[in-house]
């Protein structure tokens, strides 16, 4: 049989209908997809797939293994480099990784590797999961993990396996992070994803803290110095919301996309009143940015019932750092983009609240520091949209409480906290640190990776400390 140079479509919810609702839109492939799409592999030699992935998955083996029905043994593949494969299977961006090396891509489309990922992943979080605790002497050197995001979990539960006693702190009255208060339940289900590959990491026997914010309840001094831990990973993330610093920002009706997501995400806003918290959007929304924040918060805001939902973005197309399916999804549920257009001001009306955004044109000129083509404005060319809700996604910095209440933890210019890319370490003896606390914003994978590698040099460093 000829081999198809197309993927097997992913079945979807239909735009129409999902536009309205928060259930997920990719539906996932059944068995005979997965099957036939993994026959799809060309069992290359060289396989180019697995460099373009962050944390080397065996790619070709697990692929073989769905081909042969082995599931079980694709699963097992996986986790051996990759602790959330559900959650990266569905918000990887494979068409720069995994995807962009495929040996396919290059005469068509490139295998489906994080459909097959998700489906090997989905297969067993549906099934009853056998995992024990290992066993943990009396007297096991306990590690503090600071945040329960993508990093942070993996760290303690790569600790957990090899003995450690584990606790990790966390801030929100929710463990996830980004998972659960940012990534949108259309993209990635809190119930049956999220809440089970955490549920798994607790049943290797991690205890997780919530509503625990290190830096107040307790320093990173404190809980090595009083509270008996030998280690600490701080895995707090890149949480504070970025403003532009146009005049208006301030108006009701300007959300950070954090506090947006947050509000419906973490706080189910789109369940009111049956949840507490509400959530205004008016008819008409602006999302100000072009990241995949700005997809969710503007795909969101339509969920929430808003008639006109406008992503304004001041480069090309091109240059959108969105996943392209999630700009594929929010064109196709009827989200508008303003490209090549600025906000300048934020326009209120005598109450205070949101009537409007200004906005300039702008061009493109030579490429910047990022390699992209600098965005600039076009003279005399402002205009008006008339607005409601106003969300600003364009970008995050590190949450600064640890920094500011540990001494001697060096940071970046920007307060990222400094740390060695590939054990973690930081200038504070004992503490390690990795994921977007360490990287600025990035992606789950990225965290993972990082966790992982810091759990490796945790353990080296603790198994040092007791010869
Ligand atoms: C809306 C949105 C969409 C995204 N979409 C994608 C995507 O599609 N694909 C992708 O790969 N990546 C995506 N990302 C990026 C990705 O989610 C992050 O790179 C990743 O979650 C970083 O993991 P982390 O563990 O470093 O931090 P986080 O996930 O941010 O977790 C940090 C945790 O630390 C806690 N914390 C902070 N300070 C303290 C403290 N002092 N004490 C205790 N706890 C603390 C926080 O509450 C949080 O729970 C998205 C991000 C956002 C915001
Ligand atoms: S590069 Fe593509 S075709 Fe080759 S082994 Fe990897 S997934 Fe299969």
């Amino acid at each position: 049989m000829a081999l198809s140079l197309k993927k097997h479509e992913m079945p979807v919810q239909d735009p129409k209908v999902r536009a309205h609702n928060f259930s997920e839109v990719a539906l996932g492939y059944d068995e005979e997809t997965a099957v036939a799409e993994a026959e799809r592999c060309l069992h290359c030699k060289v396989p180019q797939c697995r460099k373009g992935c962050p944390v080397s998955i065996d790619i070709p083996t697990f692929i073989a293994k769905i081909k042969e029905r082995d599931f079980d043994g694709a699963i097992a593949t996986i986790k051996e480099s990759n602790a959330l494969p559900a959650i990266c299977g569905r918000v990887c961006p494979q068409e720069n990784q995994c995807e962009k090396h495929c040996i396919l891509a290059k005469r068509g489309e490139a295998v489906a590797i994080g459909r097959l990922e998700r489906f090997a992943a989905d297969r067993q979080l549906a099934g009853e999961e056998d995992i024990q605790p290992v066993s943990r002497a009396a007297d096991a050197q306990k590690v503090a993990i600071i945040g329960a995001g993508p990093s942070g979990l993996s760290c303690a539960g790569d600790l957990a396996k090899k003995g450690y006693d584990v606790t990790i702190f966390e801030a929100l009255h929710k463990a996830g992070g980004v998972l659960s208060y940012g990534i949108p339940e259309f993209r990635l289900p809190k119930d049956t994803v999220v809440k089970k590959e955490i549920e798994n990491i607790q049943k290797l026997g991690v205890k997780i803290e919530v509503d625990s914010v290190i830096g107040r309840l307790y320093t990173v001094d404190e809980l090595m110095q009083e509270e008996g831990f030998d280690a600490v990973f701080i895995g707090t993330g890149a949480g504070l919301p970025r403003f532009q610093g146009i005049p208006g920002e301030n108006f009701n009706g300007v959300y950070s996309a954090n506090e947006f997501l947050t509000r419906c995400n973490l706080m189910k806003a789109y369940k009111f009143p049956e949840y507490a918290t509400p959530i205004r959007v008016g008819k008409r929304v602006a999302v100000v940015g072009g990241g995949n924040v700005a997809m969710d918060a503007a795909r969101t805001a339509l969920r929430l019932g808003a008639e006109k939902v406008t992503i304004v973005y001041r480069r090309s197309a091109a240059e959108i750092p969105a996943r392209a399916e999630e700009v594929g999804h929010a064109r196709e549920e009827g989200i508008e983009f303003q490209l090549l257009t600025n906000p300048v001001e934020v326009l209120g009306d005598e109450n205070g609240w949101v009537k409007g955004l200004k906005c300039i044109r702008m061009e493109l000129g030579e490429p910047d520091a990022s390699g992209r083509r600098r965005p600039l404005p076009v003279e005399g060319s402002e205009f008006e949209l008339p607005m409601d809700t106003v969300i600003i996604a364009i970008g995050t910095g590190p949450n600064p409480i640890i920094a500011h209440t540990t001494k001697g933890l060096e940071t970046t210019k920007r307060g990222n906290i400094m740390a060695d890319e590939e054990t973690g370490m930081t200038s504070k003896e004992g503490v390690f640190a990795g994921g977007d606390i360490v990287t600025g914003a990035a992606t789950v994978i990225l965290a993972m990776g990082a966790g992982r590698k810091a759990a490796a040099a945790i353990d080296a460093y603790l198994k040092s400390k007791r010869s």
